[in-house]
């Protein structure tokens, strides 16, 4: 049961969601949750002493996610994985919030087979994108400015249930990028 649930439908106060927003943003958890070479980036930042991400009160990596409400999917997504991250991400903290971190995340990069899920935003809602292969730590430290400030301006109650609602449906309606045209697939291996 979140704060959402205490607060009366339709009567929220700004104030209140200010202040929510900035206790939230201040206090990530992000979930231990690295897949392939992107994680060695993630790790850098999360145990560096010159990203000190302390800064931010995420100095804790949870190893469980129920401590948990930032995922992280750092690295390329098998099939054989993709059930496995959205049960993790089914048990982590509400409100959470997926980074996907990399091009493999993001959208299979070069990974155009079907051993590899092309996007993470087919099993999870994503709320940051970030490119690269593999991005810079202190991409990944953009990216979770970019995603504080997000979380800042997020709305109380059924607002942010509305959006991951959207958010999930258009990722299952999109096509995988195997299926988009111009990409070379029988024997493009051979
Ligand atoms: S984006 Fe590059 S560095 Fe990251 S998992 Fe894929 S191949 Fe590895």
């Amino acid at each position: 049961m979140g704060l959402e649930d205490k607060l009366p439908s339709g009567v929220l106060l700004s104030t209140v969601e200010g202040l929510a927003g900035y206790m939230r943003k201040s206090s990530v958890w992000p979930a231990t949750f690295g897949l392939a070479c992107c994680a060695i980036e993630m790790m850098a930042l999360g145990s560096a002493p010159q990203h000190d991400i302390s800064r931010f009160g995420m100095e804790r990596f949870s190893a469980s996610p129920r401590q948990a409400d930032l995922m992280i999917v750092a690295g390329r997504v098998s099939q054989k994985m993709a059930p496995v991250l959205r049960q993790i991400y089914d048990q982590m903290t509400a409100p959470k919030w997926v980074i996907a971190m990399g091009a493999c995340s993001s959208s299979g990069g070069m990974f155009n087979n079907y051993a590899i899920v092309q996007g993470v935003d087919h099993i999870v809602p994503v709320d940051i994108y970030l490119p690269g292969c593999p991005p810079r730590p202190e991409q990944l430290m953009d990216a979770i400015i970019k995603l504080h400030e997000q979380i800042s301006d997020t709305k109380l109650g059924a607002n942010r249930e509305a959006v991951i609602k959207a958010v999930e449906e258009a990722a299952m309606k999109a096509k995988p990028t195997i299926q988009l045209g111009n990409i070379p697939q029988e024997g493009a291996f051979a």
